[in-house]
């Protein structure tokens, strides 16, 4: 089968024949119809210090995917051959304390599909039937790939009540992107988003945000008088990873306003502790998906109107995979599309 693969210890990534995935007596194999790139696809691209000290060589990557299961191990039952199924990345181990108390997206010993074993960015990959999630009919292949990042961005912004609550999105990317479509779709009352990059603010203006300003030359004084915000916001959602987003953040924050971080910093950054204390904000951690019930959330409010379409802006065939890679790091895109058929 086709497979990309992290190949050798250098920047890069290869298409190569290599052979099927086994199927263990716990896992499926599912016939990948289309996937989607990822910042951490990214990362392993460009061979930096996380991913040498990360990815076993050589290895396919990639992690989020739609496709159809071709063959179920011989202990599988509640999923059948035809069904079409998107994929949890995060392999659980089930007996730690978190996965025993039903917290297993807090497991201690989780084992990532395209990180630490071979991923979806192939003809075929092999996961446990656990990690396939049925889709229904109504939801498209080209949104079941983003279940896996629609999923971070759920869990994030479902993390506080945010019905008729101002709303502080920092980053669009692809996933901030789906957060402020989230926040506009659960009831929140205004909805403002920064990034740096007037392509993807363009974008995010279409999906719901009242403002999308540039986050380096934005007056909060101005937006919150013309919104007629009269105290601060009440939920920050910070997508960007960038310290210069979650100062500003701490900022512009109402007191007893809650913070929900998602966004992975890539250089250190100080942070005035006093914003926290006086103001009395709560800071929480994101990680991943809760293990099953961001899934069903997502998908019910797919069935009943949120739109994340617009995060789409390119698709290619598999064996266009450079350009594509290409396209993802160029800032001037959304999600990026992977077709394998
Ligand atoms: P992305 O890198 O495409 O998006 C980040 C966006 O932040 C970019 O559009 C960038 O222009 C913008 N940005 C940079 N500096 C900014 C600033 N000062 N103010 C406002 N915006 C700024 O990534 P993504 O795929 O959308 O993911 C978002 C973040 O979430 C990334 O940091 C990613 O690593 C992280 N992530 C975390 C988890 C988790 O489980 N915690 C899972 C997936 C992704
Ligand atoms: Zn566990």
């Amino acid at each position: 089968m086709r497979a990309l693969i992290k190949a050798r210890s250098e920047p890069g990534i290869w298409l190569e024949d290599i052979d099927r995935p086994k199927v263990g007596p716990n896992d499926v194999l599912i016939r990948v119809s289309k996937a989607s790139i990822c910042g951490t696809d990214l990362h392993i691209l460009n061979w930096d210090e996380w991913a040498q000290a990360t990815i076993p060589l050589p290895m396919a990557i990639g992690h989020e995917f739609a496709g159809v299961v071709e063959e179920i191990g011989s202990e599988v039952e509640r999923i059948e051959v035809g069904q079409r199924v998107a994929g949890e990345g995060h392999i659980t181990c089930g007996v730690c304390r978190n996965c025993r108390a039903g917290r297993r997206h807090f497991c201690i010993n989780t084992v990532g599909v395209g990180v630490d074993r071979p991923g979806a960015f192939a003809d075929y990959v092999s996961i446990p039937a656990a990690n396939a999630y049925p889709i229904p009919d109504d939801i498209p292949d080209e949104i079941a790939t983003l279940l896996d990042p629609l999923g971070n961005a759920v869990h994030t912004a479902l993390e506080y009540d945010l019905v008729g609550e101002d709303v502080l999105v920092t980053g669009a990317g692809p996933i901030g992107m789906m957060v402020v479509a989230i926040a506009r779709h659960v009831g929140a009352r205004f909805v403002v988003a920064t990034d740096i990059n007037p392509f993807r603010l363009k974008i995010v203006a279409g999906m719901g945000a009242d403002r999308a300003v540039d986050g380096r030359e934005a007056d909060f004084v101005r937006i919150m008088d013309e919104l007629g915000m009269k105290e601060g916001f009440d939920v920050g959602l910070e997508i960007s990873g960038a310290g210069a987003a979650l100062s500003q953040m701490l900022d512009v924050m109402n007191n007893g306003a809650n913070i929900a971080l998602l966004g992975i910093p890539t250089q250190d950054h100080v942070i005035d502790w006093n914003d926290i204390i006086f103001k009395g904000l709560t800071l929480k951690g994101i990680y991943g998906r809760k293990l099953f019930e961001t899934w069903y959330k997502m998908i019910a409010m797919l069935q009943t109107g949120l739109d994340v379409s617009p995060v789409i802006t390119h698709e290619f065939s598999a064996d266009q995979y450079e350009e594509a890679f290409s396209v993802a790091a160029s800032g001037e895109s959304g999600k990026v599309l992977l077709d394998w058929r």
